[in-house]
């Protein structure tokens, strides 16, 4: 008799993870396939922090007029691979449609629907998974602003979180300092969202949590798909490196990658690699408690438990693209200017890493049945929070291929909305 792999679910990054252990909560038998080992991707490399504060789309009314300039900045966040920019011009179209301040309200409060579940449908699991020495509960999020003008072109942005229910106090730049004495003292202004949780290591989290799904009965098969069976009914099998696995369902959660296996199944759906890097600086001295996120540069510093992780950058580029070595410098050069500390004691290296946050020109990730197929899910396109909506994002998926009322409405994140 052939064995069955009841529901698999294509990607072992947070998204998937989570999304295998609520299926098995919902009584599936799951598979959970990945070309490598758990949490190795995007989900290794981000900023580690569970971004309950970022309703906020990265696409922000104005943004437009800053684009050229910003462009021409050596410094900037935002960097473009010219080669790429007729396959991506068409997304840029969307994107651009999106930063109406009517668009960003609504996406803003489809956002905050995913974000007020994050802790209900997380800390369960990392209960379940024995894994709360992962995070750190009480450092919250210190926004830090080196001008006015910095300051002040973030209030929209505040004001938005606050009509969704994100709570923050207002700092003077020594006040910034008493909590954080790492940071450089061109800091001005801060703001602190006491209320966040990171993770000391979001690699290992997904990996633990991958461990709780074996422990659960699940398979976590090291195999990378290439293609669909697909008969009258739907997907019958997953073609492999392997060979041909019979399945009862799949789930698309394969991040970026998912582009690729959701054209397989039929759909063409806009999702771009909006790569972003990390330096990581291990083994430092260097003290910092919470996660921090400096306006002036869009970069992030995360204190991890193995050094401190400074991040950021989008660049619009190929998911497969060799990483940029001027991103990776520029992190460093701008990391070390936020955190001086960390000129001084890089500690016993400082290693470099590249990956692709999966973005959707809306800033609204992909929840719900594949337009083509009844028993074909995706969960994908979290953008700059998929470490953060994994769990919920997990959940829900579970509560439609058990046939359930999604509870939440997820109208916004149709797979077919584009
Ligand atoms: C610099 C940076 C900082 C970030 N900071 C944060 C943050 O602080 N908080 C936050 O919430 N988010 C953050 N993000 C975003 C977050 O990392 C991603 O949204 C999230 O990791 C996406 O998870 P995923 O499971 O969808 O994809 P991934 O983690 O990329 O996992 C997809 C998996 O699919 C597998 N796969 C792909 N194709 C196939 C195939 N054909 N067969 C088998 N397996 C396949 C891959 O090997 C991979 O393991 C950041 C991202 C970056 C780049």
């Amino acid at each position: 008799m052939e064995t069955r792999h009841g529901i698999a679910v294509v990607g072992a990054g947070m998204v998937g993870t989570c999304t295998a252990l609520y299926l098995q909560q919902e009584g599936f038998a799951v598979s959970l396939l990945d070309r490598k080992d758990p949490g190795e991707e995007a989900s290794f490399g981000n900023l580690a922090c569970f971004g309950t504060a970022s309703c906020v789309p990265p696409g922000m009314p104005g943004i437009i007029r800053k684009v050229p300039g910003m462009l021409l900045n050596r410094d900037s966040p935002l960097k473009l691979s010219w080669r790429h920019l007729p396959g991506l011009a068409p997304w840029f179209l969307r994107y651009i449609a999106n930063t109406s301040p009517g668009r960003v309200e609504s996406i803003a409060a489809a956002r905050q629907s995913l974000l007020d579940r994050v802790h209900e449908t997380l800390d369960p699991l990392v209960a379940a998974a024995g894994a709360q020495d992962l995070l750190n509960v009480h450092g919250g999020l210190l926004f830090t602003f080196e001008s006015q003008a910095a300051f002040d072109s973030a209030s929209y942005a505040f004001e938005l979180r606050r009509q969704n229910g994100v709570e923050f106090d207002m700092l003077d730049g020594k006040e910034a300092r008493t909590i954080e004495p790492a940071l450089t003292d061109r800091i001005i202004r801060a703001i602190r969202v006491p209320k966040l949780t990171h993770t000391y290591n979001p690699g290992q989290l997904v990996k633990r949590l991958a461990g709780l799904v074996t422990a659960r009965g699940g398979a976590v098969i090291r195999s990378e798909v290439r293609g669909f069976d697909i008969g009258a009914d739907g997907v019958r099998a997953l073609e492999t490196n392997q060979g041909t696995i019979p399945v009862d369902g799949v789930v698309i959660a394969a991040g970026v990658w998912s582009r690729r296996l959701a054209k397989m199944l039929g759909t063409n759906v806009p999702l771009a690699a909006e790569r972003g890097y990390h330096a990581m600086y291990e083994g430092t001295g260097v003290c910092v408690n919470s996660a921090i996120l400096s306006v002036d540069h869009h970069l992030s510093v995360t204190p991890l438990d193995y050094g401190i992780r400074v991040g950021g950058i989008a660049e619009f580029a190929s998911e497969d693209a060799a990483p940029d070595p001027a991103c990776a410098s520029t992190i460093r050069r701008l990391g070390e200017r936020m955190i001086p500390g960390l000129a001084d004691d890089p500690g016993e290296r400082v290693s470099e890493w590249a990956g692709s946050r999966p973005s959707h020109p809306d800033s609204k990730a992909s929840i719900g049945r594949s337009p083509k197929h009844g028993n074909a899910w995706f969960a994908f396109g979290h953008d700059h929070l998929g470490l953060t909506l994994g769990s919920i994002t997990g959940k829900l998926v579970s509560e439609l291929v058990a046939d359930k009322p999604p509870s939440v409405d997820l109208e916004p994140f149709r797979p077919d909305r584009f």
